[in-house]
């Protein structure tokens, strides 16, 4: 069997993260590096490697990780604005191959990003 990358170890609680979101289809904790005051992971249980994975039947687990990421928000009280990223592939910076977004808030992003 392939090797569980770090998220899916997170999942199993193989190793430790700051939760601070879980439902049946996703989970939700704290960057480990953070790049904003607020900076979390937002992740499928379901194994898919990135946007370029993301099959038929996997789309309701997305919409799933949005409608969850619009509850975290509102529960941290986000009230002026947040942004979600999410790195497909190599020029774009991946580095853990499972679909996840970044929530990130706290401060203010520029545009482009970087
Ligand atoms: P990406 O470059 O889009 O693949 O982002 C991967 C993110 O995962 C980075 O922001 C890392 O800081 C974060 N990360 C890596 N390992 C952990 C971990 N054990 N717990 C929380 N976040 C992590």
């Amino acid at each position: 069997m392939a090797e569980k990358n770090i998220f899916e170890k997170i999942i199993d609680r193989e190793i430790p993260a700051k939760i601070v979101y879980e439902d049946d289809l996703c989970l939700a904790f704290e960057d480990i590096d953070p790049k904003a005051p607020v900076h979390l992971i937002v992740i499928p249980k379901l194994a898919i490697a990135s946007v370029d994975d993301v099959s038929a039947e996997a789309e309701g687990v997305v919409g799933h990780l949005f409608a969850a990421m619009g509850k975290i928000a509102a529960k941290l009280g986000l009230s002026d604005g947040y942004r979600v990223v999410t790195n497909c592939g190599r020029d774009a910076g991946q580095e853990v191959m499972h679909l996840h977004f970044h929530l990130l808030a706290g401060r203010k992003f520029g545009w482009p990003p970087g």
